[in-house]
């Protein structure tokens, strides 16, 4: 995940750089629920809307929370399916909460309500991400029910009459880009907090819908709108967060756009990304799916490290006898094609793992979604 807005921020208004601190263990993304009212096109966990069985129970739940907290997992991203149509949403919220995690929820958003919106201002959670695909009907013809979009923006209107930071979570394809200029008015109309750019990723249901993915110049004509867009709204004071997530590249693509528009801060934001140091499944996320199966990202739910019905995550985490792990956490990784051989590594870290092994069999193999050129991905000295 690529924090643009810290960045940008480094560029009104240079930090030190100080000594790197590794965070003690990864953000959990957890699956609670693989049941949703919407069967989005390009969901990773083809959702849709039944029970599923052997999913983890609310008192395995518990036990597995008990052993993240002690393995000092910081942060847990409740997500699903819909994770509002866990039974037991809120009173999982609410033992996370007591136990001092950073707290956020990711959802569709149809599901928040007059019935249940003081229920969830009162859980305080940190960040609520709700994902929108793009303005209206393009958005009811990605989640493929008509009327979830003003659904969705009826939880977001909910969210912030009651205070809490809410988030637009945004996946970009080559079928809605024509409305992400429009997502982005959106934000700015509604003093929405956050953006979060999420790119195609090849796994679940995006696999199959490969075609559709953005194509590079559409890639970069967004993120070119995305970097003039949080700092032109930073230099007016909208202090707004905006993120991008599985295509580190952009890390990259961002240092160029400094190159051409603040020469004399590339060195600077260049350490900062460093220190960074790019794409982090396996080593500072990680997912745990809705049967306990332990996973690098949320896009390897293919590839199970483990299970937490049979082992603890924290073991399941650590064992490095799992190749796929043991070369994640491996600094330099071991990168092959043009990763392998690309200048800017130590900032990207070899991008999404999971689109190189989908396309190519070899997990080391390069990025196909990277977008930059050949000469982009080379410094000049
Ligand atoms: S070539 Fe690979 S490591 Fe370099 S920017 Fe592209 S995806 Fe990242």
């Amino acid at each position: 995940m690529f924090r643009l807005s810290q960045y940008m921020r480094e560029l009104l208004d240079p930090t030190p750089l100080n000594p790197s601190r590794k965070p003690p263990a990864p953000v959990v993304i957890w699956n609670l629920i693989r049941r949703c009212n919407l069967t989005c096109k390009h969901c990773y966990t083809t959702s849709t809307d039944i029970d599923f069985p052997n999913e983890l129970t609310t008192p395995q739940i518990y036990t597995v929370m008990d052993d993240l907290k002690a393995f000092k997992v910081p942060v847990l991203i409740l997500s699903g399916g819909e994770p509002l149509l866990h039974p037991d949403i809120f009173a999982i919220s609410r033992r996370a909460k007591d136990m001092g995690f950073y707290v956020a929820l990711s959802t569709n958003g149809t599901k928040i309500s007059e019935a249940n919106i003081d229920q969830i201002a009162a859980l305080d959670y940190q960040y609520i991400g709700v994902s929108l695909d793009g303005i209206k009907d393009t958005h009811d013809q990605f989640r493929r029910v008509k009327g979830s979009f003003d659904q969705a923006l009826r939880g977001i209107h909910l969210c912030l009459d009651k205070g809490i930071k809410v988030g637009l979570r945004f996946t970009l394809t080559q079928d809605n880009a024509h409305d992400f200029p429009a997502l982005l008015q959106l934000m700015d109309d509604k003093h929405i907090d956050k953006f979060y750019l999420s790119h195609l990723n090849y796994g679940g249901r995006g696999n199959k819908n490969r075609k559709d993915d953005a194509h590079f110049a559409m890639t970069r004509d967004a993120m070119d709108l995305l970097f003039d867009t949080c700092y032109d709204w930073l230099k007016a004071g909208k202090d707004r967060e905006f993120v991008t997530g599985n295509n580190d590249a952009d890390a990259v693509y961002f240092l160029h756009w400094v190159e051409r528009r603040f020469p004399d801060k590339v060195q600077h934001i260049k350490a900062k990304l460093e220190q960074w140091g790019g794409n982090a499944s396996g080593v500072n996320v990680a997912n745990i799916d809705n049967l306990g199966n332990v996973h690098p990202d949320t896009f390897w739910w293919h590839y199970d490290l483990g299970n937490v019905k049979d082992r603890p995550f924290s073991k399941i985490w650590q064992d490095t006898s799992d190749p796929l792990l043991a070369g994640l956490k491996q600094q330099p990784r071991p990168l092959e094609g043009r990763c392998g051989t690309c200048d800017y590594q130590k900032i990207c870290n070899g991008n999404t793992r999971v689109r190189a092994a989908q396309t190519t069999g070899n997990v080391w193999a390069e990025d196909p979604g990277c977008y930059l050129t050949d000469t982009e991905i080379t410094c000049a000295g």
